[in-house]
């Protein structure tokens, strides 16, 4: 989706609106090649804006233009989840809320086995036919000073599996099986996962338009 912008990235810096380390070191690798130097909002020190919004691309919108305005930078935002077909497209943009632990439960973090287990136990409660279909949503929001952005909607579909599997992935991927695959996200080699992903799909698109690559 387009929100009207008619500016592209032509290199120079890039702000990747994150405080997440791994997921700028991920991002920079990606955008390198097109003379993209990427800085995080964590490393500028900018403020954190909260998630309001209900869409993925809202809340990439959200984070992507606040980082733009805040650093007179172009920036460049992703939100991403799991949706659910039976679950309404539940958890979706709250996939990493479900994950949060009460503090009554033992010290603050995620719990992914409990938020897999939370959408389980809702199937299940739906009976043994239920429809498992499931994707994984990835958007990315990009945003400049002048308040104009664009947005790029990745996807890939799959089937939600019980009981999680393999140990090579993060939050939800050993419950997602990708179509036309045997394995979950977690016992499928990372490298192939990062080729047929959600983030990949967004990606391509994202430098496809940008760059023309
Ligand atoms: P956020 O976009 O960083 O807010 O992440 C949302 C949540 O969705 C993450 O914390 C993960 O639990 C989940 N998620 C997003 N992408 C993936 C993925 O590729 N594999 C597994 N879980 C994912």
């Amino acid at each position: 989706m387009n929100v009207g912008a008619a500016q592209h990235l032509v290199g120079g810096n890039l702000v990747i609106a994150t405080h997440n380390a791994g997921k700028l070191k991920e991002i920079g690798a990606l955008l390198a090649p097109y003379g993209m130097e990427c800085i995080s909002a964590g490393a500028l020190g900018l403020p954190e804006p909260a998630e309001t919004g209900t869409t993925f691309i809202e809340n990439a919108l959200i984070k992507a233009r606040a980082a733009a305005e805040a650093s007179g930078l172009p920036a460049l935002a992703d939100d991403s989840g799991l949706s659910v077909a039976s679950l309404e497209g539940r958890p979706g943009v709250y996939t990493a809320d479900w994950a949060e632990r009460q503090w009554f439960e033992g010290p603050a973090g995620r719990d992914w086995y409990m938020a897999m287990g939370k959408v389980e136990g809702m199937l299940q409660a739906m009976g043994s036919d239920v429809d498992r279909s499931c994707w994984f949503s990835c958007v990315l929001a990009l945003a400049w000073p002048d308040g104009e952005s664009v947005v790029y909607e990745g996807r890939v579909d799959g089937t939600f599996t019980w009981p999680p599997r393999g140990d090579k992935g993060f939050g939800y991927d050993p419950v997602f099986v990708p179509l036309g695959r045997s394995g979950t996200f977690a016992e499928i080699d990372p490298t192939e996962k990062q080729g047929m992903s959600h983030r990949a799909d967004a990606f391509a698109k994202l430098v496809a338009e940008q760059f023309g690559a």
